[in-house]
C-alpha cells in the first residue's frame, strides 16, 4: 500500500511556472529595484541616478536631519525593538506621547497608534461590524479596506466610486442595525477628494458609521497639513461622533507606521477588539521619536508644504500642452498623486520604459490594482521637487508624447 501522494497525479505546485508565465505574457509580473537615495528627490536605482516621481514621501521628510536625528536618540533611549504586544509592555512613553501629539494634530479626542496603515484597515473593519452587518465600500478603496471588509464577513455593498446618489439608496434599503461606510479621502490610484461632509450627512442621516483612509491627505491637505478631515472643520464634520478617521505615517510623514482617531468611546472600541494591535509587536519608540519630530517639521516649516502646492500647480499648468493630441487623459487632482491614464497595458509600460531611459523613474500602474483598460502613470509629486525637475518631467513627457 502506498502512501505517496504523487500517486494522486501533478501537484497543483508544479502548475506555478506556468500561473507565473501567464502573468508575464499578461505584462502583469512586477519587478522590484534595488535603491538607496540619492540627493533630492533622486535615487539610485540598481547602480543608476534617476529623478523620482514614485514615492508617496511627499513633503519629503524621510531625508530631513531632524527625523533621522530622532530616530537615532530615540534608539539611545529606548533600544530598537519594543518586545512585546503594546497590551504587554510594548507601550512605550514615545507611543503614548505620540498618540497625544497625533489627536491634537487632527483636532480629534484620542488616537491609536500602529505599526503599520494596512494591517490598520485589515483589522479595524472587523472590529466595527462582523455577520448581519453592513458595509458600504468606494469602489475605488486601497486593498486593505477591501480585505479589512472581507475578513468581517458582514454583508458588502459596492458603490460606483464617489457615487453618493448610489450610497444613499444602499443605505435606506439596508436593514441592518450597524451600518459601516468606509472610503478613502484621497483615492490612492486617482488623487481626488471624498466628498467628506456629504459622505457625513449621509451617515447621519442612516444612523452610520464612517471610517475614512486619509494615507494621501494627510501631510498634504488641510491647513498646515492636518488632513482630508481637518481640511472641513469649518463645515462641523470634524466634531462629528460619527467618523474614525484613519492615516498612514509612512507617506507624508516620512517614517513609518499609522494611527486611527476619532472620538474617545470609539477608540477605546478599537484598542479593546482590533487583533492587528493586541496580536502584534508594538512599533518601536525610535519611530514614534521620528514621526513625533516629523509632526513638529510640518508646523515649523510651512514652506514645504507650500513648494509641494507650487509643484503640483506647474505640472498642473504645464501638462496639457505637453501631451496635446495623445488622448491621454490627467485626472482631476488638487493632491500630490497625479494620475496620467494611458489606457493599454503595454502602451502604458512603453511610456514609463522611455521615460526611464530619461533618466526619470514614473511607475505605470495596471490592472488589478486599477481598473480594465486605465492603465496609467501614477506620478507622485513632492516637496523635494525643484522647478526643473518638474520642468524634466514635462519635457520627457512631451518627448514620449511625440515618439508614441
Ligand atoms: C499605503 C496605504 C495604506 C497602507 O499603509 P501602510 O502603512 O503602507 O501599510 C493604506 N491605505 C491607503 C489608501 C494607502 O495608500
Amino acid at each position: 500500500m502506498s502512501s505517496d501522494p504523487s500517486d494522486a497525479g501533478p501537484s497543483w505546485i508544479d502548475e506555478i511556472p506556468d500561473r507565473l508565465a501567464a502573468l508575464d505574457a499578461a505584462h502583469l509580473t512586477r519587478r522590484r529595484r534595488e535603491v538607496r537615495p540619492a540627493e533630492g528627490a533622486s535615487l539610485w536605482v540598481d547602480g543608476r541616478r534617476m529623478l523620482a516621481f514614485c514615492s508617496n514621501d511627499y513633503l519629503g521628510l524621510s531625508q530631513h536631519e531632524a527625523l533621522r536625528d530622532a530616530a537615532i536618540q530615540g534608539a539611545r533611549d529606548f533600544g530598537v525593538g519594543s518586545g512585546a504586544s503594546p497590551m504587554v509592555s510594548g507601550h512605550s512613553e514615545a507611543n503614548a506621547a505620540l498618540e497625544r501629539e497625533l489627536a491634537e494634530f487632527v483636532g480629534l479626542e484620542r488616537a491609536l497608534y500602529f505599526y503599520a496603515g494596512y494591517a490598520t484597515n485589515a483589522s479595524i473593519v472587523p472590529a466595527l461590524v462582523g455577520p448581519g452587518d453592513a458595509l458600504f465600500s468606494d469602489a475605488l478603496n486601497h486593498a486593505c479596506l477591501i480585505d479589512g471588509a472581507r475578513l468581517s464577513k458582514a454583508d458588502i455593498h459596492r458603490f460606483e466610486h464617489a457615487d453618493l446618489a448610489q450610497l444613499e439608496s444602499l443605505l435606506q434599503a439596508s436593514p441592518a442595525r450597524r451600518k459601516l461606510v468606509i472610503s478613502d479621502a484621497v483615492f490612492s490610484m486617482d488623487g481626488d477628494v471624498a466628498d467628506i461632509p456629504a459622505l457625513i450627512a449621509l451617515c447621519e442621516r442612516h444612523d452610520a458609521l464612517l471610517l475614512l483612509d486619509d494615507a494621501h491627505g494627510f501631510g498634504v491637505c488641510g491647513p498646515q497639513g492636518r488632513g482630508s478631515l481637518a481640511a472641513v472643520a469649518r463645515t462641523g464634520a470634524g466634531a462629528s461622533r460619527r467618523v474614525i478617521y484613519m492615516a498612514t505615517l509612512g507617506k507624508a510623514a516620512g517614517v513609518s507606521g499609522a494611527f486611527v482617531a476619532g472620538p474617545a468611546t470609539l477608540v477605546e472600541w478599537l484598542l479593546q477588539k482590533t487583533r492587528s494591535y493586541t496580536f502584534a509587536t508594538a512599533a518601536p519608540a525610535l519611530l514614534a521619536q521620528s514621526v513625533r519630530a516629523a509632526l513638529r517639521v510640518i508646523r515649523d516649516e510651512p514652506a514645504r508644504l507650500a513648494r509641494l502646492h507650487r509643484n503640483i500647480a506647474d505640472f498642473r499648468a504645464g501638462l496639457p500642452a505637453a501631451i496635446a493630441g495623445t488622448g491621454w487623459t490627467l485626472l482631476p487632482s488638487a493632491t500630490a498623486v497625479q494620475a496620467l491614464v494611458i489606457g493599454a497595458n503595454d502602451e502604458a509600460l512603453r511610456i514609463m520604459n522611455a521615460l526611464a531611459d530619461a533618466g526619470l523613474w514614473v511607475p505605470a500602474i495596471r490592472p488589478p490594482t486599477v481598473p480594465e483598460g486605465t492603465a496609467r502613470l501614477r506620478i507622485a509629486l513632492s516637496a523635494a521637487h525643484e522647478p526643473e525637475d518638474i520642468a524634466a518631467l514635462l519635457r520627457a513627457l512631451a518627448d514620449a508624447a511625440q515618439r508614441r
